[in-house]
């Protein structure tokens, strides 16, 4: 089994979970943000390497004293994740336990991707756009009823509201502050009570969090 990849960053302190991580990225995403945090994702030219779970573990194991030491791990990002499953699963069952393993997603996948991977999962880390279908359709291109279902159903198993953190971020001309509190209302009636608003920026689609 191998997967695609466009970056590893390693030595990552309290950005995408807990302790020091390191974020992995994959390439592929079903959605075309109009300012795409990562767009290589989209581009098979780009791909950087592929790796299989067993070649990734070694390499991330470079940091495994800082991983047990601060009780970090490795976040797979992208893209979206969610698409390798298999993979994440197959990594997940093979490195050492202690390791935390966190996502970042839309969710925009099938339901069957996020179920396999829930078991080893410590945190979620969901960029959920605007909960505005409109809104939602116009910046990605696609129809929010299947992220916003999945994020339903997560929120549904014990923990999500210590274990999920939804971003809600400002879309330049795409959202407005009473958009963003109508989503932050609408996804704390669902149980979210973790957020993270912050300002996509026009010229530099890059947020700070994402760049590799
Ligand atoms: S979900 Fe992320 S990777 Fe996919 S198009 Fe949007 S910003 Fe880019």
């Amino acid at each position: 089994m191998e997967a695609p990849l466009i970056g590893i960053a390693r030595h990552r302190l309290t950005t995408d979970g807990d302790g020091v991580t390191t974020l992995v990225a994959f390439h592929g995403c079903p959605l075309r943000c109009r300012y795409c945090i990562n767009d290589r994702c989209h581009d098979a030219s780009k791909v950087w390497r592929t790796v299989t779970p067993e070649q990734l573990i070694n390499e991330v194991g470079i940091d495994n004293l800082y991983f047990l030491a601060t009780g970090g791990g490795v976040t797979f990002g992208g893209g979206e994740p969610l698409l390798y499953s298999e993979f994440i699963e197959a990594f997940a069952t093979q490195c050492p336990p202690q390791w935390t393993i966190n996502i970042e997603s839309s969710l925009y996948v099938p339901r069957y991707h996020l179920q396999r991977v829930l078991p080893y999962v410590r945190a979620f880390l969901i960029d959920i756009k605007d909960t505005n279908p409109n809104i939602y359709k116009a910046y990605t291109s696609q129809d929010n009823l299947l992220a916003l279902d999945n994020l339903r159903w997560l929120m549904q198993h014990d923990g999500m509201a210590e274990r999920v953190t939804v971003r809600l971020p400002h879309i330049p001309h795409h959202n407005t502050a009473d958009d963003i509190a109508a989503s932050r209302e609408l996804l704390t009636e669902m149980g979210v009570t973790k957020f993270d608003e912050f300002d996509y920026f026009e010229k530099s689609p890059h947020t700070p969090k994402n760049i590799l």
